[in-house]
């Protein structure tokens, strides 16, 4: 039966009247090798057309494939399906005494999808999601499976993918002993004489939320790990009350504040596994830049922020370790990632990106491969030093361009 087939925000309906979901890996890789465009869906949580297979593309899930997950507690790894969720994920690593180094800010999204747009938490010291994969699992267009581990030269092309080289069954992923986190908020930070680098360094992960209604900080969130350093925190007060990132949202729906201590997955994500966002009225922009520029970057933004305060929900600035993943965002430089969500009115919206894109423009920003962004594809392009790199592997997998859509051929070819 034909259906509406749409993004978790509502933003983008794919050009497809039916979701595939095969159910075991041989019906997989029959759709793949009998399909001439072929694009893969996670947990549909991106806001733009990374996802859109095309006209008489198909589009498919691996959401009904076995939802493997199995721990090797002694190699400390965990081989899982890609289409399983962080939350689902966390839960099952977490009951074998392991964590993973880190999460999104919700656990609703699926472990393939996340990594293929560099999805990011936040931390200093902690790189993008992608970062604890050793190996991955990639099902390519004549259907047979490829696996690329972490010393095949082909590595630093083959996670933060884009989707454009096949689809991901499978990822092995790094884990370590399980850990304990507090996580205490803070209010009213100005920018005014702010020290970006101690505020971001204060603990493992540290989020800063602003409005731009006024030149400062709302909320300051402040994730500590109970075996690292105690919080010193003399920028900010403590909050009175639990908070919620958007003002005037309850704050029922998030992890748990006020300094008391929890499992890694229940404080690392902002938001809790057990409250099912089924679509949100919003959307969202995402810029890394240069760690070093943070300050510049914030004043920059406060510069526009007549402009963008009016249409904007929340804005979460982070910090994200350089990686190797020759398409990731943070790919080669230690970054400040400034997202934006805003409200639900693309027309609205798109303007404003372009005012804050000119902003951060001496600033080189990446944009968030899963979000609103409006930068000419050849200026993204000229952002990316391995570009090349990851053209000749996705020739080489994906011969054809089976992989390849709109979004993809943009950025790789202009
Ligand atoms: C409420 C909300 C909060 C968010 N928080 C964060 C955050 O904290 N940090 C951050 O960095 N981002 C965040 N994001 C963005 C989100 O993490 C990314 O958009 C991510 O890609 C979503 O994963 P997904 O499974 O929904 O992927 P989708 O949007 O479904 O797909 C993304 C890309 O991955 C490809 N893909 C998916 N599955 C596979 C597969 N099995 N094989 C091959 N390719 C595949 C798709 O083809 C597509 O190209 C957030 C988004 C929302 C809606």
């Amino acid at each position: 039966m034909a259906e509406a087939v749409t993004n978790w925000a509502g933003n983008i309906t794919y050009g497809v009247t039916e979701l595939h979901r095969p159910a075991t890996e041989a019906e997989l890789a029959a759709l793949v090798a009998s399909s001439e465009r072929v694009r893969v869906l996670g947990s549909g949580h991106s806001f733009n057309t990374i996802a859109e297979p095309g006209a008489g593309g198909v589009l498919l899930s691996t959401a009904a494939l076995p939802a493997v997950t199995d721990v090797d507690t002694a190699a400390r790894t965990v081989r899982v399906a890609g289409g399983v969720r962080y939350g689902e994920l966390a839960r099952r690593v977490h009951a074998h005494g392991l964590a993973l180094p880190n999460m999104a800010s919700l656990p609703h999204i699926s472990v393939a999808g996340s990594v293929a747009t560099g999805t990011h938490g936040s931390g200093v010291g902690n790189g993008p999601l992608a970062d604890a994969v050793r190996e991955v699992e990639i099902v390519t267009a004549d259907g047979s499976t490829v696996v690329v581990g972490r010393d095949d030269p082909r590595f630093g092309g083959a996670v933060t993918s884009l989707g454009a080289l096949g689809v991901v069954t499978a990822l092995t992923l790094d884990l370590e002993p399980a850990y304990e986190v507090e996580q205490h908020v803070f209010t009213e930070l100005p920018l005014t004489g702010l020290d970006f680098a101690a505020v971001a360094g204060a603990a493992y992960s540290v989020s800063l939320f602003t409005d731009w209604r006024e030149p400062g900080f709302r909320q300051v969130w402040v994730k500590r790990r109970t075996d690292g350093p105690p919080v010193e925190f003399p920028w900010a007060a403590p909050a009175r009350e639990a908070m919620h990132p958007v003002p005037g949202m309850p704050a029922v729906n998030c992890t748990e504040q006020f300094g008391v201590p929890g499992p890694w997955h229940e404080r690392l994500p902002h938001f809790r596994a057990e409250f099912t966002p089924s679509s949100g009225s919003e959307l969202q922009s995402e810029y890394l830049l240069p760690r070093e520029h943070a300050l510049d970057v914030l004043h920059a933004i406060d510069g526009v922020r007549g402009t963008v305060s009016g249409l904007l929900q929340t804005c979460e600035v982070r910090t994200v370790a350089a990686d190797g993943q020759w398409l990731s965002p943070a790919y080669g430089r230690d970054s400040v990632a400034v997202h934006f969500t805003w409200v639900d009115d693309t027309a609205a919206v798109l303007p404003v990106v372009r005012v804050l894109e000119e902003a951060l423009e001496p600033f080189g920003p990446r944009p968030h491969w899963g979000k609103v962004y409006a930068l000419p594809a050849a200026t993204v392009r000229d952002r990316y030093p391995r570009l090349d790199d990851f053209r000749r592997l996705a020739r080489e997998l994906d011969p054809k361009g089976t992989f390849t859509n709109a979004f993809v051929a943009e950025v790789l070819e202009g």
